[in-house]
This record gives C-alpha cells, structure tokens and sequence, in this order.
C-alpha cells in the first residue's frame, strides 16, 4: 500500500484522489487548512451557478471510498511541515490552489475601498477569512479592472435582484448588504479589446437577462466584423455577444448598467482617505497585441474597485517558491523528489473545473511511476500521532457531513444552504461527541 498526502480539497485535489484510486493499492489523505472540503467550489464558483457546484457529488463520493480520508483544520506550514509529511508518505501532492489576489500595482491600489476579486467572492460565497470584508455598497459606481469570468461573476453578483438569488447559496451577509446596496452604474475596464476578453459565452450571455441591469458596449471599440472569423468559435460567439449588448438600445426601464470600458487600464486610484476614482488611460494594441497607454487620461468615479485580474499561490516553508511566478516552480507538476503539484498551484490560475482532471491523471501515473508499491511509510497512523501530539484536531469527512447537514437544515426559504462562515461555527458544527 502507498500512502499519498493530498494538500487542498478542490477540483485539483479530488480528481488527483480519484485517478490515485484508479490505479488501486493506495492510501490518500486529502488535507485542508479550512474545516469544510471542496475549496474553489464551495468559495470561487458563484453562489447563482449551482448547477457547477453540483460536480462536489462526485468529490464526495471520492471522499467516501475506502482508503480516503479527509482532514479537515491541518495547515501545511501550520500543523505540519512538508518535511513531516514527507515523512510520513510516499508522495505529497500540493493542490493548494491560487488563494491570493494579485495586486494592481498602482498608486492607490491599497486604499480602503479597493479589494481584490479573492476577498470579494469569498466574502460573497462565506469563507471564513472574508466574513468581515463589508465592500462599501452605499455609493453609486463601481469598477471591476480585469476582462475574464471572474470580472463577471463580480458584475453579476453586484448587479442582481434580491429575487434572482432565488436558489442559489449567497451566504445571508452578503445578501442582506447586496439587497441594501446603492451601486447603479457598474464599469469593466478591459485594458485591451473586445478580441482579447478572457470571457466565455455562457457567463456573458447571463448578463443580457438580468432583471434590473443592462450591458453596455461602445459600439466603436470593435475591430471591422470580417475580423471576427479569425477567432476561435468559443472566443467568436463572445463577441458576438458583446456586438448584441452594443446594438442594443439603452433600456431605461433598468435602472442599473454594466458598462464596458475597452482600451482602459486603471493607472491610479485617488481619494481622500478611500477611494472615490480610478484614473484610468487609454490604450492602443501594439504589434504584440499587448496593450499600450496612449497618453490620454480620464477620471471613472468609485467608490468600490474590485480587481480581477487573477491570483497567486502563498510560499509554504520548505518549498520552492517563484515569486515572479507566484506559484512553485515545477516540471509537469513534479517540484522535488515525491512533491508533486496539480491544479492552480501548478499551472497558475487559469482554465475551467475540469481543466483540473488531466492534471490530477498525470500526477497519479507519475506517483504510480516513480514510488515503488511496498511502502515502509507509516502513512495516516503517523500523521495521526503527530497531529494529536499537537492538540490538532483534524474534521474528518463525517463531521463535515454534519456541518452540512446544519447548513442545508439552517437554509433560508427559497435558498440551497446557509453556509456556517465563522471558523468556531463550523468546527462546533462538526463536533464528534455531539449527536
Ligand atoms: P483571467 O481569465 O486570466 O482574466 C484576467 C483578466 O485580468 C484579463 O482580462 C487580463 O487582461 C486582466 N488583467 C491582468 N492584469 C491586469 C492589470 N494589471 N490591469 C488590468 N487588467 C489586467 O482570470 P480570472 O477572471 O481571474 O479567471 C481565472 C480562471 O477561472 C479563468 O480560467 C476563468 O475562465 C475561470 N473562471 C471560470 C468561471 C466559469 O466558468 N463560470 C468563473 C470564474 C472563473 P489581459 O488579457 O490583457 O492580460
């Protein structure tokens, strides 16, 4: 039997885990700092996008396979060290994801005010380490920087109805401050063009159907039509999307707008003690394809700025780290000797949930490779002595079942859970001697 150390319990985690199975004669246990599994579903993935956080039954039934373990409260770093885990187990797979936002890098880039799209969806979607964010809600612009899906899922989220949370798992902080909000107007500055949105159909499509906000898009910031064959279909039916939302006429019944702001990189954030407006500078494409200021500058008032513009994995003691990178340094996921590293935390942050699962293959079939199958390893037994030594108590797998069976029975009417978002909440929630 080979014992396998799985750090992170999100997509990258799990279908590591389940191709590991696949293999058979192994040993996993998955780890995470926080009390509950499924990391970017439970805290990245929309809290109106159930039907993508439905893939967690799949996790769970890899979580209940013979052989796995989840433990749940045990930071790397914290409560264990990689050289003990190391230790301990054959291999060790970092699926520890890209939890840190990246900075603006700009003058008043650290102004009350201005948060990054880690801190502001997982404020939204209750994680533990944002529940006290409180975004200023109370003026009436906004501006998202940044091009992708995540950029989205902050105008959605910012520009929804109370009504259309219906179903969904907003965690009842945020739906109470998103239902008293005063945003109006919704600005997403894109620092190149339409051609280059890193925005897929489906989530910009949302944006044409929402019931009190309509999309804006200068009709002048497109290249010629013809233009748009060279595109990649995924890439050519965005921006035929975003054609729609220009060809529109402004809806006045609406009385929010999502407003598309191309050629416009944020160069400074000002106000007096918080933010009140990005200046932002027009850009041109250079030969490259890569954005250049022309010179002309504008003011965009703000009172919220939320960066999303992607994320960054933290250093753990004891491994490489690149900063430039802002991940660890790898070859095709192996770090070092039986280190290993799937998901975001190998690949930076980008590509869908399932982007994950070759990952997750690939990682098993070099473990299965490189670690020969009698192992001397005292696996679980050995974590398990260390981690009592240290008065760490690690939630399994049935305590999480029971901090969601709490979350389910504590679920607002109309809505899918309401999730437990202080850590002393979930670990009473998850409590072994209580039934
Ligand atoms: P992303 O797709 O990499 O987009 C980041 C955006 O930020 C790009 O438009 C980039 O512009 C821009 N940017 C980067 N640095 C900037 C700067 N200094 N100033 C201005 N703009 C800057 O990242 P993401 O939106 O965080 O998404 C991460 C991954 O999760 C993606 O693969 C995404 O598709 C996925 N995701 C999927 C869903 C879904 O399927 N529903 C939802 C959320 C996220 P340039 O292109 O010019 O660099």
């Amino acid at each position: 039997m080979k014992h396998v150390a799985i750090v992170g319990s999100g997509p990258a985690g799990f279908y590591t885990a389940e191709a590991l199975l696949k293999g058979g004669g192994v040993a996993i246990d998955i780890l995470d700092r926080l009390p509950v599994p499924y990391g970017l579903i439970r805290f990245g993935v929309a809290p109106d996008h159930q039907s993508i956080k439905a893939v967690a039954r799949r996790y769970e039934k890899v979580a209940l396979t013979p052989g796995v373990r989840f433990l749940g409260n045990v930071h790397l770093g914290a409560d264990v060290s990689i050289e003990e885990l190391l230790h301990y187990y054959d291999a060790v797979v970092l699926a520890t994801g890209a939890p840190l936002d990246r900075r603006l890098g700009i003058p008043g880039d650290d102004l009350p005010g201005v948060i990054g799209s880690a801190a502001f969806v997982g404020w939204y979607n209750g994680h533990p380490d944002f529940a006290d964010l409180d975004p200023p809600l109370s003026a009436e612009h906004a501006v998202i920087v940044g091009n992708g899906n995540v950029a989205l899922d902050c105008a959605r989220i910012l520009a929804k109805t109370p009504a259309e949370f219906a179903g969904s798992d907003i965690v009842a902080h945020a739906f109470e401050a998103l239902g008293g909000s005063r945003v109006r107007s919704i600005t997403i500055l894109g620092r190149r063009g339409p051609h280059q949105i890193a925005m897929t159909p489906k989530e910009l499509g949302e944006l044409g159907h929402l019931q009190a906000a309509a999309p804006s898009v200068d009709p002048a910031d497109f290249p010629p039509q013809g233009t748009d064959a060279a595109l990649d279909p995924g890439q050519r039916k965005s921006v035929e999307l975003l054609r729609a939302f220009a060809a529109t006429p402004p809806d006045g019944s609406k009385p929010k707008t999502i407003s598309f702001d191309f050629f416009a990189k944020p160069v400074a954030i000002e106000g007096d003690g918080r933010a009140s407006q990005v200046i932002v500078e027009r850009t041109a494409l250079g030969p490259d394809g890569q954005a250049r200021g022309t010179g002309e500058t504008y003011a965009l008032p703000a009172s919220l700025v939320i960066s999303c513009i992607g994320y960054s994995s933290p250093p753990i003691p004891g491994i490489p780290y690149d900063e430039a990178l802002g991940r660890y340094p790898n070859r095709t996921g192996l770090i070092a000797e039986r280190l290993y590293a799937v998901g975001w935390a190998r690949r930076g942050p980008t590509g869908t949930i399932g982007t994950n699962r070759p990952d997750g293959f690939e990682v098993a079939e070099a473990i299965a490779a490189a670690v020969p199958a009698g192992s001397t390893r005292d696996g679980a037994a050995g974590l398990d002595r260390l981690l009592a030594s240290r008065g760490c108590e690690p939630v399994l797998f049935a305590d999480w079942q029971k901090i969601e069976a709490a979350e389910i029975a504590a679920a607002r009417a109309g809505f899918a859970r309401e999730k437990l978002v202080r850590l002393p909440d979930l670990l009473e929630a998850g409590r072994r001697d209580q039934e």
